[in-house]
């Protein structure tokens, strides 16, 4: 049995986006995992519940994640070493010189330690780097446990395969089928424990993903991987072919953490529609693609859409403010 730690605030809220349904003809809801709590918000500590509860198991003190300067990933693991007590060490993408903002600012509140490594160091060696980062704490005594990027590896993405059995107790409570259900894509273990979750359960629901970086074919394979890493810790084998796996290519714009100003003005848009803030890197990209796609006709056999608001809000830097105009209204 995977042991799980319970940090997060769970079942997050479904709520119905009364005007954008109204404006696109559908029935919009939109679950709040961007609720999940306050330093741990977000998706992955969903995934570090599984993560952490196997770290914990086998008495490791340390935890060590890679991600983006900006990683939420790695926020939300420094957040949740602080809180249970252990060390965190984070290795990121990026020379650290910049302004430290956003989650790289709660890193180092956190108290987490932080090495910074070049693109090229992160692409090709990030597992050696984090190896010897364990080697070295274990020197001094420590025991170190490591999680991969984003959490998404077969234990991480139970996370999500337990956010779908949540999902259709709260489609009883509310009376409502979902069709289709959509989420970013960004390391693929949310959508992979979805989409194992939704097919265990043998329900009729569509998961749509978004990729926010690489491309539809890299995630399909990620997903179909990630799907026989999940199946040998519930021991039940799923078979799937790729071209069931629903990623919607098109919106990773002008790539990983950059912004176009028309998905910033959506995100503006949508804020004073919604009252909900979305991120500029994940469901930002992802909610203006699902409004694009619906206007389209790609969902035009679905009429009850669940989005899952998978956080991030602490990604929003200096750049991507300045793409938002801002007009401040006096009143005399
Ligand atoms: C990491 C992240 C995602 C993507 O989830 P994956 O499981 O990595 O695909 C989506 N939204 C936010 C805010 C994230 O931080």
């Amino acid at each position: 049995m995977v042991k799980r730690v319970r940090i997060a605030n769970l079942p997050t809220k479904i709520e119905k986006l009364d005007r954008l349904s109204s404006e696109l003809g559908k029935n919009i809801y939109i679950k709040r995992d961007d609720q999940t709590g306050v330093e741990v918000s977000g998706n992955k500590i969903r995934k570090l519940e599984f993560s952490i509860g196997e770290a914990l198991s086998k008495d490791c003190d340390y935890l060590i994640t890679c991600g983006g300067i900006q990683s939420n990933h790695a926020r939300a693991t420094a957040a949740v070493a602080a809180k249970l007590g252990l060390g965190s060490y984070l290795v990121l993408k990026g020379d650290g010189e910049g302004e430290i903002e956003g989650n790289l600012f709660l890193d180092k509140m956190l108290g987490a330690k932080i090495k910074f490594i070049t693109a090229e160091e992160y692409k090709n060696h990030r597992e050696e780097i984090m190896n010897e980062i364990k080697n070295s704490l274990e020197k001094e005594g420590h025991k170190a446990y490591i999680i991969p990027e984003g959490a998404s590896n077969g234990i991480g993405s139970l996370g999500y395969v337990n956010t779908m059995d949540e999902i259709l107790g709260q489609e009883e409570e509310l009376g409502i089928e979902f069709d289709a259900i959509v989420v970013t894509v960004g390391s693929g273990g949310t959508y992979a424990g979805l989409y194992y979750g939704n097919h265990v359960n043998d329900n009729s629901a569509i998961i749509y993903g978004f990729n926010i970086c690489d491309t539809k074919e890299y995630f399909q394979n990620i997903v179909i991987n990630l799907l026989v890493e999940i199946a040998t810790y519930t021991g039940k084998k799923i078979i799937i072919q790729k071209d069931e796996i629903n990623i919607i290519d098109g919106y990773p714009g002008l790539g990983y953490a950059l912004s176009r100003p028309e998905e910033i003005e959506f995100i503006h848009y949508f804020a004073k529609l919604e009252g909900i803030i979305l991120d500029p890197v994940y469901t930002g990209k992802a909610m203006y693609g699902l409004v694009n796609e619906i206007k389209k006709g790609r969902f035009d056999k679905h009429q009850n859409i669940l989005f899952i608001h998978t956080g991030g809000l602490f990604g929003w830097n200096r750049e991507q403010r300045g793409l938002l105009k801002l007009e401040i209204i006096l009143v005399k």
